[in-house]
């Protein structure tokens, strides 16, 4: 039923990862085994295919203050760039250079490049990965499974006075993100902000101060992706697939599936699909701040989400209409999902809960029907099994 071994390659029709030549990651390669930053680099800078084993707890990441450099500060950046005094126009000068140099500082020792055909697994049920942006950058054939991945915080988020109605803090780091790659397979992890969380941010110039980004973000032309028995918990903005309208590089791509993971106390984007053909089935939904939470499924422009048997458990006060939102799309299929509000379990037509209350309505046809999955269980069994045994520490 479940793939169990630490060490495994993805299934055949397990997800648009299995399509075509499927994902077999680092399957036959070198092995290295790492229990440092160093060796981390080390080991993703070596040939493939190889199988990464991530032992202990890795902390990628160093104390903010080793970063800076051209004069920056904290305070400093929100005196010159207070939009009471500077204006809604984009940060320039001396504080904006001194934060961006402070940040290209960051990034290269934080963000760690995944190439082709390598597998990188977490060993028992204690590895770990904290601030740390691994990038699965124009690869094809990886495999993450197994991992904590906590907290890759940006010491230095950018103010964008145009993002919204009253302007937005920006930040760089996803835990994962998935950019211009094809057969990439996300199994049994947890990420989580620790003792970080969106929730426990300032807020500057009236916003809140943003250092996150997402969780497991799949962008600029990725194709063949299964996302499945991961637990992504306390945060803001989850899953992000596709970053852009433009579908210069976007356009027929983008298919991923997302499967028996469980999105607790989530607040968006779970996911949020722009284009692709994406297979959300047998999520477990847990959300129950209505003071927080934004919405569940975005639906963006030309995507083509096809749902099913998901459960979501909702705190009293949250809108059932909320779990979608129009992001510039048209049309989803939703079918089979449960609704649990205090101990009351119901059948839920998320788009039918949307379109009572919003204009235009969606349509309930996405217009394609999935195949790549070996069977989509009823979403009465979604509780037990995903709270039981999605997220890192479930596997070898
Ligand atoms: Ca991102
Ligand atoms: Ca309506």
């Amino acid at each position: 039923m479940l793939a169990l071994a630490l060490v495994a390659t993805l299934l055949s029709a397990d997800g648009w990862a299995s399509h075509g030549t499927g994902t077999t990651g680092g399957a036959g390669g070198t092995v290295h085994t790492v229990a440092t930053r160093d060796q981390l680099v080390t080991a993703l800078q070596a040939p493939g295919p190889k199988i990464i084993k991530v032992t202990g707890s890795i902390d990628g990441n160093l104390p903010c203050s080793a970063y800076v450099t051209g004069g920056y500060s904290l305070d400093a950046y929100l005196t010159a760039y207070d939009p009471a005094t500077w204006g809604r126009v984009d940060p320039a000068g001396p504080q904006e250079d001194a934060r961006a140099a402070s940040a290209a500082r960051q990034t290269a020792r934080i963000k760690l490049k995944v190439g082709s055909n390598t597998t990188i697994v977490g060993v028992g049920k204690t590895a770990r990965l904290k601030g740390v942006n691994l990038h699965v950058d124009k690869a094809d054939n990886v495999i993450i499974r197994n991992i904590t991945f906590e907290d890759a915080h940006d010491c230095f988020p950018q103010w964008d006075p145009l993002d919204g109605a009253t302007g937005n803090w920006n930040s760089l780091y996803d835990n994962i993100s998935v950019t211009g790659s094809t057969h990439v397979w996300a199994d049994h992890n947890t990420f989580t902000d620790g003792g970080n969380p969106d929730s426990a941010q300032p807020v500057y110039f009236g916003r809140p101060w943003q250092v996150h980004d997402g969780q497991l973000d799949i962008t600029n032309g990725s194709d063949y992706v299964t996302a499945s028995w991961n637990r992504f918990t306390g945060h803001d903005k989850t899953m992000l697939i596709g970053s852009t309208n433009n579908p210069s590089q976007d356009l027929g791509k983008l298919r991923v599936t997302v499967h028996h993971n469980h999105f607790e106390n989530t607040l968006q984007r779970l996911p949020r699909v722009r284009f692709g053909q994406v297979h959300v089935y047998n999520n477990y939904y847990e959300v129950y701040d209505p003071a927080a939470f934004v919405y569940a499924l975005g639906v963006g422009v030309q995507s083509q989400i096809y749902s099913e048997n998901n459960l979501y458990r909702l705190g009293r006060g949250i809108d059932p209409a909320k779990i979608l939102y129009n992001w510039g799309g048209t049309a989803l299929t939703a079918r089979g999902d449960l609704l649990r509000v205090g101990g009351k379990v119901t059948p839920f037509d998320p788009i039918a809960a949307y379109n009572a209350v919003n204009d235009p309505d969606f349509g309930t046809d996405a217009g394609w029907t999935p195949t790549l999955h070996s069977g989509v269980d009823p979403a009465a069994d979604v509780h037990e099994k995903v709270s039981r045994h999605a997220g890192a520490g479930e596997i070898g």
